[in-house]
């Protein structure tokens, strides 16, 4: 089977650059992917797909017609298109086999899909869960988190990506690959260290939040008060999250990290196989 891998991510992440880039990618391995595009607002062409929620809904035309401003457009848009699930399934299925009618033609190994910009709009809506559940309980899907790592790098902003990567683990309850994205700008060793030394991260977090405390209110300084407190809390919590994490450090503009991001697929497809199908198959 092959699988499919979601790529979510805050809005100018590079999800659609990242897209770009592994798709040439696999077209260089002689291994064409078949790809989604979910975006219902996205303008630039930048990638050809095999399907497109704009080719069944014009956004512009759902705002319009239902008076919507851009996140209500592009959930209805979503709305709209998950009334075609099954149809999108059938053509999945179709073309994850062997065709008899063309044996030389080889199954894709790869199903890959774009998220809208806005993440909330598509994962807490019930018409972006309903697709990704579709996708999951038909093949081994694996979420491919993008960073924008040059604006994740002080320990506040890092903290509220992280947080946010784990609420997404939690609510889709599939296996997750964080890909530290623009590390030709900056490099993302920094990541790497918070991510394994809990230790080095407490320190970087109490230093930002003793330096902030001198311009901020008296007494709320992370020296003592319940930031502190909860600051420890919560490095702690995403210490155990990032043990089910693969880290992988790229560039979509320039091409690095692409092989050990689909080293990475392989091993959370694996995953997924292992640990998240048998749970899928209880739960329904
Ligand atoms: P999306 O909203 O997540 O789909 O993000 P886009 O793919 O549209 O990218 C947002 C911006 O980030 C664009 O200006 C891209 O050129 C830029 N960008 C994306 N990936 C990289 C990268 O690896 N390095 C650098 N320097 N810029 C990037
Ligand atoms: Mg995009």
């Amino acid at each position: 089977l092959p699988v499919v891998v979601v790529c979510i991510g805050m809005a100018g992440s590079g999800k659609t650059t990242f897209m770009q880039r592994i798709i040439a990618h696999l077209h260089a391995k002689k291994e064409p992917p078949y790809v989604i595009n979910l975006d219902p607002a996205v303008t630039n062409t930048s990638f050809q797909s095999n399907i497109d929620i704009r080719d069944s809904v014009n956004y512009k035309k759902v705002m319009e017609e239902y008076r919507l401003g851009p996140n209500g457009g592009i959930t209805t848009s979503l709305n709209l298109f998950a009334t075609k699930v099954d149809q999108i399934l059938g053509l999945l299925e179709k073309r994850a086999a062997l065709d008899p009618a063309n044996p030389t033609r080889k199954p894709i190994k790869h199903i890959l899909v774009d998220t809208p910009g806005q993440i909330e709009v598509f994962m807490w809506s019930a018409s972006g869960t309903i697709l990704l559940d579709s996708l999951a309980s038909s093949f081994p899907t694996v979420i491919a988190y993008i960073i924008d790592t040059p604006r994740t790098s002080s320990t506040a902003t890092f903290m509220s990506n992280m947080l946010y990567a784990c609420s997404i683990m939690y609510k889709s309850k599939l296996p997750m690959i964080l890909a530290f994205n623009k590390t030709d700008v900056k490099d993302a060793s920094f990541a790497q260290e918070w991510m394994t030394d809990l230790d080095a991260f407490q320190e970087a977090l109490h230093g930002d939040e003793n330096r902030n405390a001198f311009g901020g209110v008296e007494g709320e300084g992370a020296g003592t008060g319940y930031m502190s407190s909860l600051l420890n809390s919560m490095s702690l919590m995403l210490h155990e999250f990032y043990h089910h994490l693969n880290l992988v450090s790229v560039s979509a503009l320039q091409g690095i990290g692409i092989d050990e991001f689909f080293e990475a697929v392989k091993e959370k497809a694996e995953e997924f196989k292992r640990d998240y199908q048998p749970e899928l198959e209880r739960r329904r």
